[in-house]
């Protein structure tokens, strides 16, 4: 039989009274409750190296991404083609195990220029999806300097933490998007007195965490003060992708390309006449400078993609295409109720023409549709013997007018 005093730990050789715990094995082999947290933590790592390594071998090539996004995303070539170098860079620097990292090129966050509704946050969403990573959607817009009436930039990190069900490792390689970013900008016409004057001071203080340094983040959100706890986040390896529509950049990109001597102006006349959209695809650092960022603000963001307004025959194709594209929505949902839905070509041509005049881009169509299928699925469930549902052009413009056609009557047929 032991000895009390003879009982040590057999990896630190801490004696019983100075640890909590010991536990007792076979052959005599002690362990301290300090020592099985040692190993613990060791396990722990080694899984998630294992786990990282893992991840790494699975991150989608940028030809895989792009497909993907392809899928989902309709036009924008130019920025899905950006967007997935940019990811997949990030990701692999993310993924690779610690001592390599140095030799990478460092985080590159995401500018996306593009009028609204034309696909920014689509974009995010659907990164996220491919990279299984997850995603914080926010706004710029109520964002505020320190001392201010607002939210301080930390509950942007709070959101994160929340869709990852505060696991912090996770919420530390996710996604956020920043939707409104030129609201920050330090034009005048967007500041509010509430706020810091310039614009500038809410840029300082996103840039901390653009930058990827440790941030405190207050558990419950809302504004920090001194008594709380926070969580410390590292945003080292969080993925920024800001969006807004920059109202007004085309015209510091046009006056920049006018005052160039050599040559460049009449190409740009010529090209304002006939493709006055693409301007945008123009835009360089400076410009930014000038629409109100800070020069360092504008630094964390060099992966820069601009977006096209979206025509007639895109949200044709919105409709349509897409593998969850919202009119495919309304068949599977029929189909669930066991009747066939048929929109017609003309009625989706008359849908996004009205989408058009609302000038929202992709946005008005979902309102659209809802107006439209109201009257058939109020009636729907409670009709019997229903085959298949016409949508047509009439329809569009009146709810009311929509066709059904019984089973009876194709048996008829
Ligand atoms: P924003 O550019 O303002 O962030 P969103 O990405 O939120 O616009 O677009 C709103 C909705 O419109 C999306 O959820 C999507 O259904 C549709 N949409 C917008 N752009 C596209 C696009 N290029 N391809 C497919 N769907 C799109």
């Amino acid at each position: 039989m032991f000895n009390r005093k003879q009982i040590r730990c057999s990896f630190c050789h801490k004696a019983e009274e100075e640890v909590q715990k010991i536990i007792w094995g076979p052959d005599n082999v002690f362990i301290c409750d300090e020592c099985v947290k040692t190993c613990q933590g060791i396990i722990e790592k080694g899984e998630m190296e294992k786990f990282e390594e893992q991840r790494e071998k699975e991150l989608p090539t940028p030809k895989e991404i792009f497909a993907e996004l392809d899928r989902y995303v309709v036009g924008q070539d130019r920025t899905k083609k950006r967007l997935s170098v940019a990811v997949y860079n990030h990701y692999k620097r993310v993924f690779l195990s610690e001592k390599f990292r140095e030799y990478t090129p460092s985080k590159s966050n995401i500018l996306l220029i593009g009028p609204t509704g034309c696909g920014k946050t689509l974009f995010a969403q659907i990164l996220a999806k491919i990279l299984n990573v997850p995603l914080a959607l926010t706004d710029a817009t109520p964002l505020t300097e320190a001392g201010y009436v607002g939210e301080d930039v930390e509950n942007i990190l709070l959101r994160l933490l929340q869709v990852s069900g505060f696991d912090l490792k996770l919420a530390e390689k996710g996604i956020i998007y920043i939707d409104e970013v030129d609201k920050i900008a330090k034009t005048t016409q967007n500041v509010s007195i509430t706020r810091d004057v310039s614009g500038e001071g809410v840029q300082q203080a996103l840039l901390t965490i653009l930058e990827g340094k440790m941030a405190n983040v207050p558990p419950a959100g809302g504004r920090k003060h001194p008594q709380q706890e926070f969580i410390q986040m590292n945003t080292q390896h969080i993925l920024f992708i800001c969006g807004g529509a920059f109202v007004g950049l085309d015209g510091i990109i046009q006056r920049r390309l006018t005052k160039n001597p050599i040559g460049f102006a009449t190409e740009v006349k010529v090209r304002s006449r006939s493709k006055q959209d693409d301007i945008l695809s123009e835009v360089i650092p400076e410009d930014l400078i000038k629409f109100g960022f800070i020069p360092e603000f504008v630094g964390r963001l060099p992966v820069l993609s601009t977006l096209h307004p979206l025509k007639e025959d895109h949200l044709v194709r919105i409709l349509t295409e897409p593998k969850d594209a919202m009119l495919k929505q309304y068949e599977y949902f029929f189909k669930l109720e066991g009747v066939e839905l048929e929109v017609e070509p003309k009625a989706v041509n008359a849908i996004a023409k009205k989408a058009m005049e609302l000038k929202t881009g992709a946005r008005g169509l979902k309102a659209i549709i809802e107006e439209m299928m109201m009257d058939v699925m109020f009636e729907l469930p409670s009709l019997t013997d229903v085959k298949k549902v016409l949508v047509t052009e009439e329809t569009v413009a009146d709810a009311s007018k929509f066709v059904i056609e019984s089973k009876a009557q194709k048996a008829t047929a």
